[in-house]
């Protein structure tokens, strides 16, 4: 497969995005990265400190972000998904972070994913994917992959699955209305909607997409 490809999976919290964009890293045998996990540290680094997200400037976290930052376990709860929001919300962070993302991506080709791969941090990627999903099969597939449970059924868990939905819309809110780098497709996306489709319908479909682009542009 070519080298040096950059592939850009965006979309909404949940959606399916860091499935497909490993699963499509590894069919197409280039590195991936979670660019959302950056924010993730960045807000944990800040909850460590004892400093607001919200309210205070993370840049200086952003900056002195780690390997090992992204390596722990605990980047994954909601007080944390609600830190990685606030974070990403400020310019200087997302400023801070760019250039590592840039430079992964091509280094060696990459698929990241994220909210602004296709938007702002590659502008130019030749193949951009836009992941979406209704509101309430993202809210099932993050409540079982909370519970580390792929088989709970879940109409046994309404009221549970309720509030992780109105926690993921407030999340997308929030970065959609922001003033730096929103969440939003890139003019030149294709849009995949993994509500009617499983892990591997969507993957093959993004395989298709993909060959389809290299095709075009070669
Ligand atoms: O993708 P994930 O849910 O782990 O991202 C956590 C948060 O990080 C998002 O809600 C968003 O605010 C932020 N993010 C971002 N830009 C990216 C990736 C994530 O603003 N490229």
């Amino acid at each position: 497969m070519s080298r040096r490809l950059i592939v850009a999976v965006d979309g909404p919290a949940a959606a399916g995005k860091g499935t497909l964009a490993r699963a499509l890293a590894e069919a197409l045998a280039l590195p991936y990265l979670d660019t959302g996990l950056l924010y993730r540290a960045v807000g944990r680094r800040m909850l460590d400190a004892g400093r607001d997200p919200a309210l205070e400037n993370a840049e200086a976290e952003a900056r002195a972000l780690r390997p090992a930052d992204l390596a722990r376990t605990d980047l994954r709860t909601p007080e944390v998904d609600r830190a990685a929001s606030a974070v990403a919300a400020q310019h200087a962070v997302r400023a801070a972070l760019l250039a590592f993302q840039r430079g992964f991506g091509h280094a060696n080709g990459a698929v990241l994913d994220g909210r602004d791969i296709g938007t702002v941090i590659f502008p130019d990627a030749p193949v951009k994917l836009y992941v979406t999903a209704s509101a309430r099969s993202r809210a099932e597939r993050r409540f079982r992959q909370m519970r580390g449970d792929q088989t709970i059924d879940p109409d046994a868990h309404e009221a549970a699955i309720a509030r992780v939905e109105a926690e993921l819309l407030a999340r997308d809110a929030a970065d959609s209305a922001r003033a730096s780098a929103p969440l939003k497709p890139a003019d030149d996306a294709i849009e995949i909607d993994s509500d009617r489709l499983d892990a591997r319908a969507v993957l093959l479909e993004a395989l298709r997409i993909v060959q389809a682009r290299i095709a075009e542009t070669s």
